[in-house]
C-alpha cells in the first residue's frame, strides 16, 4: 500500500483541503463572538462580519469539493467521498486514497504529475 495520504499528497492537493478547513475554525468564532462584536463595533459592522464569515465558512466547504481533483481524469475527488461514502467513512476513505476509483490513475511517487494529461 501506498499509504495515507498518497494520492493527494503526490499530486500536491494537501492545501486545497487544509487551507480552507483551517479558516472554518476562524469563522465559527466569528459567529460564536456575535454580540461580542456587535457590542463593540456596532450591530451593522457585526451583520457585515457574520456575513463573510458565513461566505468564508461556505467557500471553505464548497472549494474543496471543486477543486480535489484526479490529474487525469478530473474526478471531483472530495465531492465523490462526500456524496458515495458513509458520513463516518469519507475523510478516511480520501486520505486513503492511492489511486484515481474513476480511471486507476496512481502518482507514483509525491510531486509526481501524470505524463499524459
Ligand atoms: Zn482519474
Amino acid at each position: 500500500m501506498a499509504g495515507a495520504r498518497a494520492f493527494i499528497a503526490a499530486t500536491k492537493q494537501q492545501w486545497k483541503v487544509a487551507l480552507p478547513l483551517a479558516g472554518l475554525p476562524a469563522c465559527a468564532l466569528a459567529v460564536l463572538l456575535e454580540e461580542s462584536i456587535a457590542a463593540h463595533v456596532g450591530t451593522g459592522a457585526a451583520l457585515a462580519v457574520m456575513a463573510a464569515a458565513t461566505g468564508l465558512g461556505v467557500l471553505g466547504l464548497a472549494l474543496p469539493c471543486v477543486s480535489v481533483r484526479c490529474p487525469r481524469c478530473q474526478c471531483k475527488l472530495l465531492r465523490r467521498a462526500v456524496h458515495r461514502e458513509a458520513a463516518s467513512e469519507w475523510l478516511l476513505w480520501l486520505v486513503r486514497l492511492d489511486r484515481c476509483p474513476e480511471c486507476q490513475f496512481a502518482p507514483a511517487a509525491p510531486g509526481l504529475a501524470p505524463s499524459d494529461g
